[in-house]
């Protein structure tokens, strides 16, 4: 690792062909991450939802129990983010390691699988390549860096939240928490903002959106976002600090407002139209993170 870092300083060129390389294959975990972690989820939630109800009186008279364990025996095979291997949905077949080399193997396989032929979704190789562009930004944004290596690791975990958002409506707490601890325990040593910026920022962030929430659903009855969406904007107001929270939420209403209207429109659905605000939330607080004094000094420049 030192030998990376001293190699790094000395060539910076270095340190970005080596994030990009890392981060295919990080990208090609992640997704990885965004197939199966929703489907953990659900299987816990089941598995949760079976042993309370198991041990209730009403239930057994019903019968549910039967179902219940039957429940339990499909769940009983390991499933998480090692196990099992991955395979084919369509034939079973396992992906073989030189199968899921990031990008290439996809492009060499022309996107199908080698047992069977299926299609493979692009979305596959699209993620690893977006995730390395996107890294290997970041890494020239901050140069060779503590910053970098943990914007890096951020971004990881953004790409991650923005396409489970986009799949299952969900940002998993299992993601979003560990974001908001990680943001804390870095502004102890000043990686981003300072404790109090990072304190503050989180508290408002979680309380901003909340406060949204309940304002719009007195008004409309409804629910415009989700408790996940707090808790990402009070791990983004942990590194970005107090003062990116009201960039973060300007840029993704902006942009959320732009592409949610865009939507509408193409898909004809009208107001009912459900869409996630995690991703905007997303994109706006990495590029916060990235270009918070710009934006504000810009902002003022122009303001005063
Ligand atoms: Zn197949």
């Amino acid at each position: 690792m030192d030998a990376i870092i001293t190699l790094s300083q000395l060539h910076p060129e270095f340190f970005y062909v080596f994030v990009f390389l890392v981060s295919l294959m990080v990208g090609s975990f992640l997704n990885v991450v965004i197939y199966r972690l929703p489907i953990m989820m659900e299987r816990s939630w089941q598995a949760e939802y079976d042993s309370y109800f198991a041990d209730s009186d009403d239930v057994a008279e019903t019968g549910s129990v039967a179902n219940a364990g039957a429940a339990a025996s499909v769940n009983a095979a390991p499933f998480n983010l090692v196990k099992p291997d991955s395979t084919c949905p369509k034939c079973g077949h396992t992906i073989r390691a030189w199968e899921n080399i990031p990008v290439i193997s996809y492009l060499f396989l022309k996107g199908k699988c080698a047992n069977c032929k299926t299609g493979i979704s692009p979305r596959y190789p699209l993620v690893e390549l977006f995730t390395a562009i996107a890294c290997t930004f970041t890494a020239y944004h901050f140069g060779p860096t503590s910053q970098a290596v943990w914007a890096i690791l951020i971004t990881y975990v953004l790409i991650t939240l923005i396409f489970i958002d986009v799949d299952k409506m969900l940002l998993p707490d299992q993601l979003t928490l560990p974001l908001l601890w990680l943001g804390l325990l870095l502004s102890t040593s000043d990686v981003f903002v300072g404790t109090t910026d990072a304190i503050i920022g989180a508290a408002a962030g979680y309380l901003s959106l909340w406060s949204v929430y309940w304002l719009f659903k007195l008004v409309t009855g409804k629910e415009g976002m989700g408790y996940g969406d707090f808790k990402l904007l009070a791990a983004l107001g942990a590194y970005t600090g107090w003062q990116g929270l009201p960039v973060i939420i300007l840029l993704s209403s902006f942009v959320g407002a732009i592409i949610g209207i865009a939507i509408m429109m193409i898909q004809n659905k009208g107001k009912s139209l459900a869409i996630p605000f995690g991703p905007y939330l997303a994109v706006a607080g990495w590029l916060t993170l990235l270009y918070k004094d710009v934006i504000i000094t810009t902002y003022l420049d122009m303001v005063l």
